[in-house]
């Protein structure tokens, strides 16, 4: 311990200009504090507010952009199946002229080159015909002709007769004559050589074809293609229900653009994405339409999981803000309760030390957890300094202390410290600021420790006993000096009254000789002389064996014993026999008599002059009757010894307790007027006390008080 308690930490001058920022910051703090729980909702709401409409704007975009990447595949799709169909239809167009250009060039060796110029086309067509300028077929391949059959009717024969132009064209899906199959057929004209129309020559197409191109796995379950004719028929789809499934009226309209992608809900329900494509040499229109729901398969699964993320994240969210809310709320009610009781904590505080400053009593606080001493204005004035002219650190105290009161209080300090004393407590004296010491009380209690008994407050006061110190001292040496005298004095007294019976001595033994040889030549007057002189010499004996009894009151220092008080009183009165038999006294004892603590002997001596007395003082004509009585009075025994005397006057009362005090001549009542002043001292030496009450001419009471043997002594 470098000092009486351990050093501790500075409390600088920092902190108390800290001290005024400090609360107005924490103030602010805890209004700031109290408006979280409602900062904390609106900014729950704010946020859903703003995932919500960021997870709309996200769904938004990502729809645009579904639909946009759906659009551009439909597109792409519808491209590349129009350009499928656009190959396939060049193809057959090519094998068509081929055909034609064979046939025209020798027309009867022409079926039997059919097989060689089927090659060209056996894989997309699987019929090829002729028809003559008036619609009879003339040439069939594979199936052969079995009879006549006619085409006059069909729409192509028309047109290609009603056409100057040699092109090509594509039939409506129709039933074939010869194969019987359903088909699309491709014409072109034939031309005599002097360019007069002379029929057709044609290819028979299954129209699935054409319109089969990607499969479902592209499309869609609800998926399909579909061909169209330049006027906006079918010519042909994936499925046979087609012309019920597009918006026809929209493909068909001219003024549309060249290729597009519309949205469409079909006979059966299902959305899709229709683009199409216009053929520019053919007029036909390449159809694909997208499945919706597999068009917009991944923004729909992409749209559930924005779902399900906003479902899980903003209850999540709002649960997770509405116990910060709750929490905030919380600590901000702890807060408050805990400000307050500090509120209430510094005014009791306050309350205290100000108390305590008005009594006078000087304040101190150490915080043991940093070492900082709080010393109140009053303990500084006590020492005659200033406010600022201490610092709050343990040294102040301690190095002020006088080096030889310093160790006590260490030893002080610690015990209470450990728990050995419940309180600290100690006087020593500490150095004022011109130097001199003044005596302090200083008291102090630990009001916390820790759960190890580490102390962590002490708090005290420091009072300022220089006068009272001063003054008990003064009377101690006044007492001390007081007892020496006085046992100066009864020392004196005992030498003297021992010595001064020996001359006395001398004088009886040789007055008896004076007597002796004289005789009868002693004349009466010289006899009544010696007499005279015996009487003196026998009167100061009387008078020196009780001063000197006076004086061995208290000297003999036997240690205080219980003792009977029946014996005693008996030994008393065995010692006054001859003057109670003499006297025709009655004296009553009492039957029941208490122990007493004391000396015995003393204690006897007090009884046998108070019964002496009694005897001593009988009224003349009058056998004295004493009674001795006594009763229990907290803790002490109080006799009564009274007698039917002659009593005294009340201006003696009080005097006849003093030594040589007599209210009577000696010739009167024989006596030295000290037996009294002898059961005073023995009273007030066992901590009792005597008076005397009396009516006089009919008798006196003398009152004791004596301590009773009890439990508080050894
Ligand atoms: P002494 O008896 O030797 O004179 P004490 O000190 O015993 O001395 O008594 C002092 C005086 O008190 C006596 O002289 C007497 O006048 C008075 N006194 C004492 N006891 C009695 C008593 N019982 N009745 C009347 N007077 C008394």
């Amino acid at each position: 311990m470098g000092g009486i308690l351990a050093p501790g930490a500075d409390m600088t001058g920092g902190q108390a200009a800290a001290g005024n920022a400090i609360p107005i910051l924490a103030g602010q703090l805890r209004r700031m504090q109290r408006q979280v729980p409602a900062l904390v909702v609106a900014l729950a709401v704010l946020l859903v507010a703003a995932g919500s409409y960021a997870a709309s704007q996200v769904l938004r975009h990502a729809h645009a952009l579904a639909v946009e990447t759906a659009e551009a595949r439909a597109g792409s799709l519808a491209r590349a199946y129009g350009e499928h169909v656009g190959q396939l239809v060049r193809r057959l167009d090519h094998a068509l002229l081929h055909l034609r250009d064979e046939y025209e060039h020798d027309r009867s060796s022409f079926p039997a080159r059919a097989p060689l110029h089927a090659r060209l086309h056996g894989d997309l067509a699987f019929q090829a015909v002729a028809a003559d300028a008036a619609g009879r077929l003339v040439f069939s391949y594979p199936v052969h002709l079995t009879g006549p059959v006619l085409v006059a009717d069909r729409a192509y024969f028309h047109a290609h007769r009603d056409d100057p132009e040699d092109r090509l064209r594509i039939s409506e899906p129709l039933t074939g004559r010869v194969s019987g199959q359903w088909t699309l057929q491709f014409s072109r004209p034939l031309r005599a050589p002097g360019g007069a129309f002379d029929g057709v020559m044609l290819l028979s197409v299954d129209p699935g074809t054409l319109a089969r191109f990607h499969d479902a796995s592209e499309l869609g379950p609800a998926g399909f293609e579909a061909l169209l004719g330049p006027e906006g028929m079918v010519r042909g789809g994936s499925r046979p229900d087609v012309a019920d499934l597009l918006p026809l009226a929209v493909l068909r309209d001219p003024g549309q653009p060249a290729h597009g992608v519309l949205r469409h809900r079909g006979g059966d329900g299902s959305e899709r994405l229709v683009a199409y494509r216009r053929l520019p040499q053919d007029g036909l229109v390449a159809v694909a339409a997208l499945d919706g729901a597999v068009a917009m398969a991944g923004f729909q699964s992409h749209r559930r999981s924005v779902m399900q993320t906003a479902l899980v994240v903003t209850p999540t969210v709002v649960v997770a803000l509405l116990l910060v809310a709750w929490l905030a709320q919380r600590q901000a009610r702890q807060q408050a309760r805990l400000a307050a009781a500090q509120r209430e904590l510094a005014r009791t505080e306050e309350r205290w030390r100000l108390a305590l400053d008005a009594v006078g009593d000087g304040v101190w606080d150490w915080d043991a957890t940093t070492g900082a001493v709080f010393y109140s204005a009053r303990w500084k004035a006590m020492l005659g300094h200033g406010e600022d002219e201490v610092s709050p650190r343990l040294e102040e105290w301690e190095t002020r202390i006088h080096p030889d009161d310093r160790a006590r209080t260490r030893e002080d300090v610690a015990r209470h410290l450990s728990g050995e004393t419940p309180v600290y407590a100690n006087e020593h004296r500490v150095r004022c600021k011109d130097g001199r010491y003044k005596w302090i009380l200083d008291r102090g209690v630990v009001v916390s420790r820790a759960a190890d008994g580490t102390p962590l407050r002490v708090v005290g006061t420091h009072t300022d006993i220089t006068g009272p110190h001063e003054s008990a001292a003064a009377l101690e040496r006044q007492r001390a000096e007081l007892q020496r005298s006085n046992e100066e004095l009864e020392a004196f007294a005992y030498v003297a009254s021992h010595d001064l019976r020996q001359p006395l001595r001398t004088i009886g033994a040789y007055l008896t000789l004076l007597e002796k040889d004289l005789g009868d030549r002693l004349d009466d007057d010289a006899r009544e002389c010696i007499v005279f002189a015996r009487d003196g010499a026998r009167r100061m004996d009387r008078l020196v064996v009780d001063l000197l009894e006076y004086s061995r009151v208290g000297r003999k220092a036997r240690p205080s014993a219980a003792e009977p008080a029946g014996p005693i009183l008996e030994a008393a009165l065995a010692g006054l026999e001859v003057a109670v038999a003499e006297a025709g006294a009655t004296v009553t004892l009492p039957p029941d008599p208490p122990t007493l603590w004391g000396d015995g002997d003393e204690l006897m001596r007090l009884f046998a002059n108070l019964l002496g007395n009694a005897v001593k003082y009988r009224a003349p004509g009058r056998a004295p009757v004493i009674r001795v009585t006594w009763a229990a009075e907290g803790g002490m025994a109080h006799f009564r010894v009274a007698d039917n005397g002659i009593g005294i006057p009340a201006d003696g009362l009080e005097r006849i307790f003093g030594i040589f005090q007599r209210l009577h001549a000696r010739d009167a009542y024989e006596g030295t007027g000290i037996g009294l002043a002898i059961c005073r001292k023995v009273a007030e030496r066992h901590g009792g006390r005597i008076w005397a009450e009396s009516v006089p001419g009919e008798g006196s009471t003398f009152h004791v008080l004596l301590p009773l043997a009890g439990k508080g002594q050894p």
